[in-house]
C-alpha cells in the first residue's frame, strides 16, 4: 500500500523533534515530510501548529489538516485555508486527565489557602487558617466538552459544587448543575466562587471574560484561565484584582505568547503564570489521530474528530 504523504507545518514548534518517534510508529501508512515538501501536489495530509502564513496554498491536494492539540483556532485562522478542507483536532482522554490535575491543584490551592501558608512560612508564622470545606466553594466551568466534563466530574467527586456551561443542552450529572446558551450563563456564574475557562476560541467566545462577567462571581473569587488568552479582557482582570473583587487568578494562556517580559501579569502578587502547559496531547495520541485521518482520506470519508469550521470548534 502506498504511504500517504503528510507535511509538517509549524512556525513555532519542532514537530519532528516532538512527535518523530511516535510518527515513526505509523510510517507504514504515512510518509512524513518537512516543509517545503518536494512534489507538493502529492501531499494529502498536513500536521500543523501555527503554520507558515503562505504554506497551505502550496499544497493543492490536501485532504485534511490535523492539529497537534485539542484546540484548532490557529489552524482555522490560517491564511489560504480552503473552506472545505477538514480540520482535525486531537481527542485524548489522558490529556483531559492531565488538565483535570492542573485545575484541581489550583482550585484546592484557593480553597485550602496555600498562598497564605506560603506567606506565613516565609515569615516563620505558625498559624492555622481553618480552610473551608470543598462543599462551600462552588466552581463554575465555561465549556463542558471532552476536557470540561472530566474536570467537572473530578471536582464534583471531591465535593465541590459544580456548575457547567456549554452552548447546547447537555444534562446535569451527579454534583454538576448544567446550564447552556447566553441565558444560562448568568445563572451559572451567580454564586460561583472559582471560574474555570475551558472554552474553544471562536467568534462567540472571544473576549467573553470581561468586567461584566467577572462581576457576577462571588466576592473573593478566583479565575483559572486555561482556554485561550483571547477569551480574557486582561485589563478587566487586573481591575477586578485591584478592587479586591477577585482574590487571584491562575493564567496558563495569554493573548500574546510568550508573555512579554514587561507584562504586569508576571509580578502581580495574586497571579500565577504558567507557559501554556496545563496539559498537552501525547505524541501517541497525535500519531493515532493522524493515522485515523489517513485511513479516512484513503476511504474517501471525513476524518474522525474533524471540527465544524463554521462553528469554530
Ligand atoms: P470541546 O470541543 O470538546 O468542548 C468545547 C465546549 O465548549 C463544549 O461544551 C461547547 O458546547 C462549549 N462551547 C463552545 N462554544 C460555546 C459558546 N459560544 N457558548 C457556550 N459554550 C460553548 O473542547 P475540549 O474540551 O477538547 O477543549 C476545550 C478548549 O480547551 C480547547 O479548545 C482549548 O482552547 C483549551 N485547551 C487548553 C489547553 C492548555 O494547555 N491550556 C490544552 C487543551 C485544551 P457544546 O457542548 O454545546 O458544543
Amino acid at each position: 500500500m502506498d504511504r500517504l504523504p503528510c507535511v509538517l507545518l509549524s512556525t513555532t514548534t519542532d514537530l519532528r523533534g516532538l512527535f518523530g518517534t511516535a510518527l515513526a510508529g505509523i510510517s507504514d501508512h504515512v510518509e512524513i515530510l518537512d516543509h517545503p515538501a518536494p512534489n507538493p501536489e502529492r501531499v494529502r495530509l498536513a500536521l500543523g501548529w501555527r503554520p507558515p502564513a503562505d504554506a497551505l496554498p502550496q499544497y493543492p491536494n490536501l485532504a485534511a489538516l490535523c492539529s497537534i492539540a485539542a484546540g484548532v483556532d490557529n489552524l482555522l485562522a490560517c491564511p489560504g485555508r480552503p473552506r472545505d478542507l477538514p480540520v482535525v483536532r486531537v481527542v485524548d482522554p489522558d490529556q483531559a486527565r492531565a488538565m483535570s490535575g492542573f485545575v484541581l491543584w489550583h482550585v484546592i490551592g484557593h480553597q485550602r489557602r496555600f498562598a497564605a501558608y506560603a506567606a506565613n512560612q516565609r515569615d516563620r508564622v505558625w498559624r492555622r487558617l481553618y480552610p473551608r470545606d470543598a462543599s462551600a466553594v462552588p466552581v463554575g466551568i465555561l465549556g463542558y466538552g471532552q476536557i470540561g466534563r472530566r474536570v467537572a466530574g473530578d471536582l464534583a467527586a471531591l465535593g465541590f459544587p459544580v456548575r457547567a456551561w456549554s452552548r447546547t443542552p447537555q444534562g446535569s450529572g451527579p454534583g454538576i448543575a448544567h446550564r447552556h446558551g447566553p441565558d444560562g450563563l448568568s445563572a451559572m456564574l451567580a454564586g460561583s466562587e472559582v471560574l474555570v475557562n475551558l472554552l474553544p476560541l471562536t467568534a462567540e467566545t472571544r473576549g467573553l471574560i470581561d468586567a461584566a462577567l467577572l462581576s457576577c462571581l462571588r466576592p473573593g473569587g478566583y479565575l483559572i484561565q486555561v482556554g485561550r488568552g483571547e477569551h480574557l479582557v486582561e485589563a478587566d482582570l487586573l481591575a477586578a484584582l485591584e478592587s479586591g473583587h477577585l482574590a487571584g487568578a491562575a493564567l496558563d494562556v495569554f493573548a500574546a505568547e510568550p508573555l512579554p517580559a514587561a507584562h504586569p501579569f508576571w509580578d502581580h502578587p495574586a497571579i500565577r503564570v504558567t507557559p501554556h502547559e496545563a496539559c498537552e496531547a501525547s505524541p501517541q495520541a497525535v500519531a493515532r489521530t493522524l493515522l485515523a485521518a489517513a485511513e479516512a482520506v484513503r476511504a474517501g470519508r471525513v476524518p474522525p474528530d474533524a471540527v465544524d469550521a463554521a462553528r469554530g470548534y
